[in-house]
């Protein structure tokens, strides 16, 4: 089962003002990485044991972007720790979850993330990532 909360992704529209707004807060970005796959630039804010990760599109067809044109900024999915990725995606689409990645994809931090379907997770769009 997973055992904690990783990280909470937020997307942005504007990844250095956002950064800016949490330096206020006296928090430290630990690392801004490109992710291609998911056409994000991805900033890292570690807060004890759980990071915030800001996601800003590079492109309009990406899927923050759109979230961006529909909701606006704000949460965007939470992201629980899990171990053995892989194994854990075929046990809960068994128990007829949905899963919008059905196999791990690459992640920030040479991570391998999935995510299950918002409609499965009460609205939630939830990220099982594996460190
Ligand atoms: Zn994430």
């Amino acid at each position: 089962m997973p055992k904690k909360i990783s990280h909470i992704g937020i997307a942005v529209k504007n990844l250095d003002e956002a950064i800016q707004f949490y330096k206020k807060l006296g928090l430290e970005v630990e690392g801004i990485e490109v992710i291609e796959s998911q056409k994000v630039k991805v900033a890292f804010i570690p807060v004890g044991n759980v990071r915030l990760e800001l996601l800003e599109p590079t492109s309009e067809d990406s899927t923050v972007a759109k979230f961006l044109v529909k909701k606006g900024e704000g949460i965007h999915h939470l992201a629980l720790g899990t171990e053995n990725l892989e194994r854990r995606l075929q046990e809960i689409e068994k128990k007829g979850i949905k899963l919008i990645d059905k196999t791990p994809r690459k992640g920030a931090h040479n991570t391998n993330i999935a995510f299950l379907h918002p409609t499965s997770s009460h609205g939630v769009l939830l990220e099982l990532c594996e460190e």
